[in-house]
């Protein structure tokens, strides 16, 4: 679904996923017209003075966009700095450096400080803390008013194939359908003010194509071993079940409101 980080059970399956991955564009399901459009439904507009967390950004995917489309002042937060490393390499390029600060930190114990940001982002990455722990602990960092940004594995249906159901289970428990996310913003402190389902196209065209395009070289680098052959193939498996069961599982794309506190 996304850097599979659950799934790395020491350092060298780490260094691995890094390789892997650090090379791509985006590290999970996306697209840089979906950010938009939920930059659209969060209501935000051009303004320099807004302040963005991007938690879990990765090489930078929709850090790179929220400050192009909004002038935004942005930290952008992931526990890898080498992909951190890309992604400033990439600000650069285009000129955005001035507005994307990088920090190497993980998303269970942010060190942001209390009530100072306009809106978090976390796109196919909150799954990580799970959804409910994420949107309760980083509600604080909000100020009354801020946005929160998510992209989450999200069922499409109300009911789904075994093998499809036992796959995602097993390796996302909290794994739910639209409504239940809902539930849990709301029940957190959250008005929900969106909700789209990221397309097949933020999948197949953005992620998993050319993931499989630097299989090869991934493997040729890694001497084809045994650990970098079990990467591939469980990604392939993945790919594989999402091309047969695209109808009953997506991202959905949740953009919500805090509450003020009365
Ligand atoms: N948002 C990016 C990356 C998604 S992949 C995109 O859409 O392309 C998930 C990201 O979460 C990876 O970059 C991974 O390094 C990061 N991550 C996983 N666990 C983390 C943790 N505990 N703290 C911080 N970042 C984490």
């Amino acid at each position: 679904m996304s850097v599979a980080l659950p799934g790395a059970k020491n350092f060298e399956d780490l260094s691995l996923l890094v390789s892997l991955h650090a090379g791509g564009y985006r590290q999970g399901p996306g697209g840089d017209a979906e950010t938009r459009r939920a930059i659209d439904l969060a209501g935000l507009n051009w303004d320099p003075a807004l302040k963005i967390a991007d938690i879990g950004c990765g090489t930078g995917a929709s850090a790179l966009v929220l400050a192009k489309v909004l002038g935004a002042q942005i930290t952008a937060i992931d526990f890898l700095p080498d992909f951190l490393a890309r992604l400033q390499e990439r600000a650069g390029v285009l000129g955005l450096s001035g507005l994307i600060e990088t920090h190497a930190q993980s998303m269970e114990s942010l060190c942001l400080t209390d009530a100072s940001l306009d809106a978090i982002w976390s796109e196919g990455a909150i799954y990580n803390i799970g959804f409910e722990r994420g949107v309760k602990e980083w509600r604080r960092f909000l100020k009354p008013g801020g946005i929160l940004a998510v992209s989450e594995l999200t069922w499409l249906t109300d009911a789904r194939p075994d093998e499809l159901e036992t796959h995602w289970v097993s390796q996302y428990p909290e794994v739910g359908k639209a409504s239940e996310k809902m539930a849990v913003l709301e029940k957190n402190g959250y008005t929900p003010l969106g909700y789209f389902v990221l397309p097949e196209q933020c999948w197949l065209d953005a992620y998993y194509r050319p993931l499989q395009q630097r299989f090869a070289s991934f493997l040729e680098t890694h001497g084809s071993s045994q650990e970098a052959r079990k990467i591939v193939t469980a990604e392939e498996h993945e790919i594989i079940l999402y091309e047969r069961y695209r109808t009953f599982v997506s991202y959905g794309f949740y953009i919500a409101r805090k509450v003020d506190s009365t």
